[in-house]
């Protein structure tokens, strides 16, 4: 665990909502990431886990809330629907790039290969050149162990290697925030591993990440703020060491005493 030198907000959300029809799945929730900052959300399924990520950079179209990304706020405004839309899809695109986000399914491009799939991004959307795309695609396939495998297709690469090809896309994009939404869920139990020591080793070099994961081992090590969501509100949060080891809530007693 570390301290974050700069303390200044990465990415907050205040006070987010979101149905989907008469279901209000997400009753207000926010959450204040600091440069630094790892923080893990944890819950049962169906809590409003990724619904709450997809809001964050609007994947997903919140009802109500604010949504702050670099000190930036994204401008919003409601649809005839009471959907929260961007005012300004320049802005949008812009603060999106500065948002990266891992799924559960790695959702790699099958028809393009792993550099491929790394070098997509930093062109389109930030215009770099192909042969500056390719060298920052090199580099991060590097720093994640899989740059010898950078000319194979998904199909080819097993459950690890391509979620760690969907965490070098990530960090291409240089990225001030990563988001995760249980990265290792769809990996067999020897692929994980590999993925959670990348995951480590970005939280150790200062990045920011919040990280939906049911892996209690990550979140009480590696992670300076644990978050507990119960349909959709957060029932309780706070140090790791705390909140993993004497929690307060009785929902959080019964859902960590089926977890670990
Ligand atoms: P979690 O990630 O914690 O498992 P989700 O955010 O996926 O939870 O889902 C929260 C609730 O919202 C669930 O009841 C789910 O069925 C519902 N939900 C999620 N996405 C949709 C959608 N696109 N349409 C309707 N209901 C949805
Ligand atoms: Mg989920």
């Amino acid at each position: 665990m570390k301290n974050s030198q700069n303390s200044a907000g990465v990415l907050t959300a205040v006070d987010i909502r979101k149905s989907f029809g008469p279901v209000e799945v997400l009753k207000g929730l926010s959450i204040n990431a600091k440069a630094g900052d790892v923080i893990s959300m944890i819950g049962a399924s169906g809590s409003g886990k990724s619904t709450f990520l997809r809001c964050l950079n609007l994947l997903e179209r919140p009802n109500a809330g604010r949504i702050e990304i670099a000190g930036e706020e994204l401008l919003l405004k409601a649809d005839k629907k009471g959907e929260l839309q961007a005012v300004d899809q320049a802005q949008l695109r812009r603060l999106r790039a500065r948002v990266a986000m891992v799924f559960q399914q790695f959702n790699l491009w099958g028809h393009m290969t792993a550099l491929q799939n790394v070098i997509e991004a930093p062109m389109i959307v930030l215009g770099l050149s192909r042969k500056d795309a390719v060298a920052r695609a090199e580099h991060y396939l590097e720093r994640v162990g899989v740059a010898h495998r950078k000319e194979a297709y998904p199909a080819f690469l097993s459950g690890g290697e391509q979620q760690r090809v969907a965490i070098a896309r990530a960090l291409a994009m240089e990225p001030d925030v990563m988001l995760f939404d249980e990265p290792t869920s769809a990996l067999d139990p020897e692929l994980v591993g590999e993925v959670l020591r990348v995951m480590r080793s970005l939280a150790e070099e200062g990045r920011t990440m919040i990280v939906v994961t049911h892996e209690m081992g990550f979140a009480r090590d590696v992670s300076n703020h644990v978050v507990f969501l119960h349909q959709g509100l957060i029932e309780e949060e706070g140090a790791p060491s705390r909140v993993l080891s004497a929690p307060s809530s009785p929902r959080l007693k019964a859902f960590l005493s089926n977890t670990s």
